[in-house]
């Protein structure tokens, strides 16, 4: 029985989105996942400029700190502002003290001004994605810790799939990419077989129809929001980690998540499975063995405590020994300032959005 645990991971974020919450509503309700894609997150990622998104990415990350979360694997886009995004996004965590592994999620999607929801395999590599490649190059060869990002395969052609795939291999790093979230994608396993190695990290596989190389990453909370289907990671022999897709970096809440609608479709599994999880992606952050966190409830150690203990809170994060987050409260930075410039960046990200 202990309040201590070591710190958690985030496997999947999107720290772009933090400053979505409370954005104007679309003009029509999206009834599908492809609709809420065009509608709601690929109308916020445009309208992003690198002020904005330093801001959105030091609120993420403060309030995954402030929840015992000390790393954050990032996948990011904005496709107006690509050029430097990426360190933008680290300057910002690094300010916060929260350790990342980013990448630009790249994607023909954007055709100049054109949006296309579906890209054709065969279609011509985009200007768009070759600058997205290069941030990717950009920040792992400046020593940036990352991955190299793609958006999903139903939006990139073979090329640009075929360039990633090289670019991360050059790099000595894996690729870390959205499989088939939504039946939009179904295509993924096919398309990506040949190309998947043991160091990528696959997003959702809610729809994937065989077994590819890489990390799975379950995203619970996103996938029930998007009503995209269950993904139920266990029918995959693959390391499991669990994300949050962007909606914040409560990795004990996510759990709980993870564990009741584990258990919804196989009443004989226990949170032991989805502790498991947890804990997978310490594999991208080795430095996070000195991380820990003290919470609120004397048994934060036993999962069977904590899938049925909600409201469990983070009293005290320690990084390295150093103590980062005092009775909930951060000690290296002003969380009310924080909150006050995201908010600022907030209003005005929103004002762009009722433009559209
Ligand atoms: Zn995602």
């Amino acid at each position: 029985m202990s309040f201590e645990t070591r710190a958690m991971v985030c496997a999947h974020h999107h720290l772009y989105s933090s400053l979505a919450r409370g954005m104007p509503a679309p003009d029509v309700t999206p009834r599908s996942f492809l609709s809420i894609l065009e509608n709601v997150w690929w109308r916020l990622d445009v309208a992003l400029d690198l002020d904005t998104l330093y801001w959105s990415a030091a609120l993420g990350a403060a309030e995954a700190l402030c929840n015992g979360t000390t790393a954050i694997i990032d996948h990011h886009e904005s496709p107006m502002a690509i050029d430097g995004s990426l360190d933008v996004i680290a300057d910002a965590c690094s300010m916060i003290g929260v350790k990342t592994n980013l990448s630009y999620g790249v994607t023909d999607r954007w055709d100049g001004a054109t949006l296309r929801s579906k890209v054709s395999p065969l279609s011509p590599m985009t200007d768009g994605a070759v600058r997205g490649l290069r941030e990717n190059e950009r920040f792992l060869q400046a020593g940036g810790r990352g991955m190299v990002g793609v958006h999903a395969s139903f939006t990139c052609t073979d090329e640009t799939l075929d360039r990633a795939t090289a670019l991360a291999a050059s790099m000595n790093t894996g690729v870390h990419i959205h499989v088939a979230e939504g039946l939009d994608d179904k295509e993924a396993g096919a398309r990506l077989e040949n190309r998947a190695e043991d160091n990528w990290l696959l997003i959702h596989a809610v729809h994937l129809d065989r077994q590819l190389s890489g990390t799975i990453v379950h995203n619970p909370r996103s996938n029930m929001n998007n009503s995209v289907g269950y993904a139920n990671p266990v029918r995959f022999s693959n390391d499991i980690a669990i994300g949050t897709d962007g909606i914040g970096a409560d990795m004990l809440e996510e759990a709980r998540l993870a564990y009741v609608r584990l258990r919804e479709s196989d009443v004989t599994q226990t949170p032991d499975t989805v502790w498991k999880w947890l804990q997978t992606a310490e594999k991208f952050f080795p430095e996070i063995v000195d991380d820990t966190v003290t919470w609120s409830y004397d048994n934060s150690d036993s999962p069977w405590h904590v899938a049925f203990t909600p409201g469990i809170r983070c009293v005290e994060v320690r990084v390295n020994g150093q103590l980062v987050v005092n009775n909930g409260t951060p000690t290296q930075f002003d969380m009310n300032e924080i909150r006050s410039k995201a908010s600022e960046a907030a209003t005005k990200l929103h004002k762009k959005l009722a433009l559209r």
